[in-house]
């Protein structure tokens, strides 16, 4: 049968002119560049604090000492120094709100595709019919501008860290420092080889939910989803929000029962799974949901609605198509992705993790679910939305540093700390929350600790936890 599906909205696209101008701030003394006065000039056509569009000379190190060095003449010292942030997520907008915190001293542009900012976290009960969507959308050309910045709703096409340049659908960036916050792409081309029309086709109709802008499409998906096999796919890791596929098959699960549906949930695992969901499959949902682990996805027709695995072949009513995630294609054209241990390029972007810096270009800095390892004990940080903004936070430290020559924040600062809230079941509610900790040792190694906490009678802890994190690192009031 076939199911319905609806083209994502496309955000509507913002010209060099139309992007919102921040409001006024006094500009504090900055670095002098040599290229000031040609960008002064072209800022002042525009009528805006950002650079979109101009394409000045550039100083030749960071830093205001480096600039002092150069001789740039005294008169120049108002420029403020240009960040371009691409993305406007998790770790985007906690750096957002760290450098409005820290003053106006940076020229803030941020990019993103979407003009509005949805959570992730808390969208599966959502989904499975357990009420409405507990956390608010957030108009970002609003919310950007009240913390002193502008935003360009365009599509970022392309990173030039030779000429400090973003191409983006609205226009040229031209930056001093780039904080690079894209997020996980989805990387599946593999599934399709190299079907441009089947990939369009399943990613339309089968998301997973695990865009934001996938969300709606899902729950239309699902709403028509009469019975049959429902199938879910759990990628290799590392992925975001690694227990959420879980934590969606026993919502799903509850959610099928609840509405008489004769139907079955398949998860084709590419990994070994969670041992705490694991047994629920087998003990509480025995029937209802058949997990595979090691069940790696190799082909989808969309079309037949089959999924191709090493030991056989999957057909489904509908999916839930989660595939290989990656850094995604920005990262990779600018050469930014690490290296993996076979000497071939990791999905992943490299960084240096006790600055937040790109080893590959030193204007870079990167934060979010967009990095590789950063530690050869538990290889990459685990991708969620604390993690995301407390590496966010940390990085708009160092580049305020870095823009503004002072002393940068230590490795040891740069640590995040992450809290997940989970379900394992919606009747009689029950909670996971999973907390990872992270500290140096001695030889310099980042060290992780994970522990997993039952929680029988969940009373809203995971909407306190959301409210504030968006309140104490994103700037946002969410109830
Ligand atoms: C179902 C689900 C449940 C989750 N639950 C939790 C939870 O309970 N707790 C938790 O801590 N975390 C959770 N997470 C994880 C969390 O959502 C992510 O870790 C977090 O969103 C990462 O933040 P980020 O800023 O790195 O990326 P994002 O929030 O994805 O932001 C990246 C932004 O970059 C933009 N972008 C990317 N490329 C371009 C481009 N080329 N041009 C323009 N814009 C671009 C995107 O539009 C996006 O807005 C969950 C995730 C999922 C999928």
């Amino acid at each position: 049968m076939t199911r319905p599906g609806r083209p994502a909205a496309a955000p509507p696209a913002v010209t060099a002119a139309e992007a919102a101008a921040p409001p006024a701030v006094a500009v504090p003394a900055g670095p002098r560049r040599r290229d000031a006065l040609v960008r002064l000039a072209g800022l002042a056509a525009l009528g805006t604090g950002g650079g979109l569009g101009s394409g000045p000379a550039r100083a030749e190190a960071p830093g205001q000492a480096a600039a002092a060095a150069s001789g740039v003449a005294p008169a120049l010292r108002g420029a403020r120094p240009r960040l371009v942030i691409v993305g406007a997520g998790w770790a985007a907008l906690a750096a957002l709100q760290t450098l409005r915190q820290a003053g106006a001293a940076l020229d803030v542009t941020l990019v993103d595709r979407q003009a509005q900012f949805r959570a992730l976290p808390l969208s599966s009960a959502w989904l499975a019919g357990q009420g409405p969507e507990r956390l608010p959308r957030v108009d970002l050309a609003t919310h950007v501008q009240a913390q002193g910045a502008r935003f360009v709703a365009a599509e970022v096409q392309a990173l030039d860290p030779g000429r400090r340049r973003v191409h983006s659908s609205a226009g040229v960036l031209d930056y001093d420092w780039l904080l690079l916050a894209s997020g996980a792409s989805s990387d599946d081309a593999a599934w399709y080889g190299g079907d441009a029309r089947a990939q369009a086709e399943a990613r339309q109709r089968f998301p997973a939910g695990f865009q934001a802008d996938e969300l709606d499409r899902l729950q239309q998906g699902l709403q028509a989803f009469a019975g049959g096999e429902l199938l879910l796919t759990v990628p290799p890791p590392p992925y975001r929000c690694p227990p959420a596929p879980y934590e969606r098959a026993v919502l799903l699960a509850g959610w099928i029962r609840a509405r008489g549906l004769k139907a079955r949930i398949t998860l084709l695992d590419a990994g070994a799974g969670m041992p705490r969901y694991t047994r629920l499959f087998a003990e509480r949902w025995r029937g209802l949901i058949e997990h595979r682990p090691y069940s790696e996805v190799r082909r989808v027709d969309p079309w037949a609605k089959t999924v191709q695995v090493d030991d056989g072949e999957w057909r489904f009513d509908h999916a839930l198509l989660l595939p290989p995630m990656g850094a995604g294609p920005l990262a990779a054209q600018a050469g930014l992705l690490a290296q993996g241990p076979d000497g071939r390029p990791s999905r992943w972007a490299a960084v240096d993790a006790a600055t937040l810096r790109s080893p590959r270009d030193a204007r870079i800095f990167l934060a979010g679910d967009l990095l590789d390892r950063v530690s050869i004990l538990f290889g990459a940080y685990p991708k969620t939305a604390q993690i995301a903004a407390e590496l966010g936070h940390a990085a708009a430290r160092q580049i305020l540093a870095a823009a503004l020559d002072r002393p940068a924040p230590s490795a040891a600062e740069m640590l995040p700390a992450s809290q997940c809230h989970v379900w394992l079941d919606a009747d009689p509610a029950e909670q996971l929350r999973i907390d990872s900790h992270y500290r140096l040792r001695g030889d310099g190694v980042i060290v992780q600790t994970q522990r997993q906490v039952d929680n029988p009678q969940p009373r809203g802890e995971d909407l306190q936890w959301a409210r504030a994190l968006l309140a104490a690192r994103l700037g946002i009031a969410a109830g």
